[in-house]
């Protein structure tokens, strides 16, 4: 009697405790890490242009599991606000970056979206979170490919993922009502210009590795004219490939 209440009670702390305290840790720390990415809006609101963060981004932010999308042995650090490495020289990005990216994208429900650089897919999570459809180019492609089938795995029906050189969009999917680029390029590809729909908004950090690189908004108007505007000084790895 005494052996089988000592093997229940060490079966409830194992399966009541030392289990479920692992996906309960992960929901606090996620938490902890939308109230940072919260704060760091709010300390550069008056760069970003954007005051807070609207209420979609912070739910998807809380909802999308950073854990599952970083290497399992940084599962630990997924919480952290901050760059990790997922393997072939490539970063998943800063959950703040991630959040203040997809802000300023504006994408509604039922919105099409193209994402380049796919990376971990964390962020075309984040994004099919509050878009209609995702579609998202990566041109390593066991990156690709490997977070291809993680988005299937998590159930992400409405996410579309392709290797590729993303420098020349999606055209058989275009147009697109919002455009983000997760790789630092020299200039914003006038494809992707092409596929962004008159109204539309793109994301992209422009600049080299090397120096200063900022967050770029790019606006096409409904007449087709583009404005850019300066949002942030950032450190993306580069936009690669043959263009
Ligand atoms: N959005 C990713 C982070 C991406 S890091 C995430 O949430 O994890 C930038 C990614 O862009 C890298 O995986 C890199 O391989 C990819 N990349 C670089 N140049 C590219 C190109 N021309 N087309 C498509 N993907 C590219």
């Amino acid at each position: 009697m005494a052996v089988t209440h000592r093997f229940a009670l060490g079966a409830l702390l194992f399966f009541g405790f030392v289990l479920p305290s692992q996906g309960a840790e992960y929901d606090v720390e996620r938490r902890k890490m939308v109230e940072e990415v919260v704060a760091d809006a709010a300390y550069t609101s008056s760069s970003s242009g954007s005051s807070a963060l609207s209420s979609r981004v912070i739910a998807a932010m809380q909802k999308v599991e950073r854990h599952r999308f970083v290497p399992s042995g940084l599962a630990v650090m997924a919480y952290h606000n901050r760059p990790l490495p997922v393997g072939y020289g490539q970063t998943i990005s800063q959950p703040f970056i991630v959040a203040l990216m997809t802000d300023l994208m504006r994408a509604k429900a039922g919105d099409k979206v193209l994402e380049i650089g796919t990376g971990s897919g964390y962020q075309a999570a984040v994004l099919a979170e509050i878009a209609g459809s995702v579609y998202s180019i990566e041109i390593i492609e066991p990156l690709g490919k490997q977070a291809g089938a993680l988005l299937k795995s998590l159930g992400y029906g409405n996410v579309q993922t392709r290797v590729g050189d993303g420098y020349y969009g999606w055209p058989e999917a275009a147009p697109f009502d919002a455009i983000m680029v997760t790789a630092a390029a020299s200039h914003v590809p006038p494809p992707l210009i092409t596929q962004l729909k008159p109204g539309g908004r793109m994301v992209i950090p422009l600049g080299t590795q090397f120096m200063t690189q900022y967050l770029m908004l790019v606006e096409k108007k409904m007449d087709g004219s583009v404005t850019t505007r300066q949002i942030l000084p950032v450190r993306f790895v580069p936009l690669t490939g043959g263009h």
